[in-house]
């Protein structure tokens, strides 16, 4: 039995609510959008493989394979959609609605249609004629934690030659992006009355300490670094929020300062945090154990592969359209770390996800069916 046709699939993807969000009351499985993409690639004649998400509840992986051995081409995407906005959606976002050369839903760009393409794409190709292994992976919570991309990551499960991740990149390919952290500095100090600081000891004057080092860090950062793809040519620290104290008459007893790190290709998150903690090193010696450093969220390293590889220039040529560094990350810095060249590369605009009314315009379909049969059969036939 063959699959069917393309906007009956779109339909029943957009139709399974698969949102991933930090907020429990927002976070729902993948079950459903999982066992959907099982029985398309199946009726594919591909192996599938589940696998539950360690660290998480109800979130899965898939990958389905056709063929055997390492190498080949691995087309990759997430499964989850963020929160929707009910509020200032005109359309329902679980039922997919075509207006004019437009077709609506939560999910259809960013990137839950990106599947619908695969599948299709698929239906085109002597899959009998494969030389090199076809696989598809599917991944949970690239919205919140990467968790899914990160066990893929960790477990190492396939080798394959070339990736591509299906983000909406307007079909350009992307060879580069920043990476991300959000990172907490929490001072602790003594609560006291405000009449004699003999009392305590205070948060705000350590935390000005922190603040006079992570700032010589931030203009480190500027002047040891330069990458001339990006518009902002070095890793960004940015001093996002502080909190500390509650009244005037007491001696501040805690205060925490958030930053926010991109780092750049070549520096890595761990890299950053050394010497984070080389320059609160001094502060931490005036006053031993005030100072703790936590993740806000688990942090996401940069991405880059070379512009000018084999890979991205057959990109550029099969989707007519420049390779490009992008501002957002995705799951490319963890997917790269199997071992592969990886672009990003998919249908419809980043500037239409994340919005209400998301949509894919169908000019899209035709080309991105056409771009997928090229690479199946440039890196696996
Ligand atoms: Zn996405």
């Amino acid at each position: 039995m063959s699959n069917p046709d393309f906007f009956q699939m779109y339909r029943d993807i957009i139709a399974l609510p698969s949102i991933s969000s930090t907020d429990p009351a927002w976070d729902q499985s993948n079950k459903d959008v999982i066992e959907l993409l099982a029985s398309w690639f199946e009726k594919s004649g591909m192996e599938i493989d589940i696998t539950p998400v360690p660290g998480t509840a109800g979130k899965f992986n898939l990958i389905a394979t056709l063929g055997s051995g390492d190498g080949g081409l691995l087309l990759a995407g997430h499964t989850d959609t963020v929160p929707f906005d009910a509020g200032r959606w005109q359309k329902d976002p679980f039922k997919l609605t075509q207006d004019g050369d437009r077709i609506y839903g939560l999910g259809t760009i960013d990137m839950k249609g990106f599947f619908v393409f695969i599948a299709e794409a698929l239906k085109g190709i002597d899959l009998t004629q494969l030389k090199k292994p076809l696989r598809i992976l599917a991944t949970a919570d690239e919205e919140t934690s990467m968790a899914g991309a990160k066990a893929i990551a960790d477990a190492h499960p396939i080798r394959p030659d070339y990736a591509v991740i299906g983000e909406p990149t307007g079909l350009v390919p992307v060879f580069m992006h920043k990476g991300h952290m959000s990172e907490s500095i929490r001072v602790t100090g003594k609560s006291g009355h405000s009449s004699n600081p003999a009392n305590g000891v205070n948060a705000i004057e350590i935390m000005h300490k922190v603040l006079t080092q992570v700032l010589a860090l931030q203009q480190e950062l500027k002047q040891k670094y330069h990458n001339a793809h990006f518009d902002v040519p070095y890793p960004t620290l940015n001093l996002g929020s502080i909190h500390g104290g509650d009244s005037a008459n007491r001696i501040c007893g805690g205060c925490e300062l958030c930053i926010d790190f991109r780092p750049i290709p070549g520096v890595m998150p761990d890299d950053l945090i050394a010497e984070l903690k080389r320059h609160l090193a001094p502060v931490e010696d005036e006053f031993p154990g005030a100072i703790s450093l936590e993740h806000l969220h688990e942090p996401v390293p940069p991405y880059g592969c070379d512009e000018n590889s084999a890979f991205v220039k057959e990109a550029e040529q099969l989707s007519g359209n420049k390779a490009e560094v992008v501002n957002y990350c995705t799951e490319a810095p963890f997917i790269q770390q199997l071992g592969c060249e990886t672009i990003v590369m998919g249908p419809g605009y980043i500037t239409q996800a994340h919005q209400p009314d998301e949509y894919l315009d169908l000019s899209f379909v035709k080309p991105t069916t056409e771009l997928i049969q090229h690479l199946v059969r440039r890196f696996c036939l």
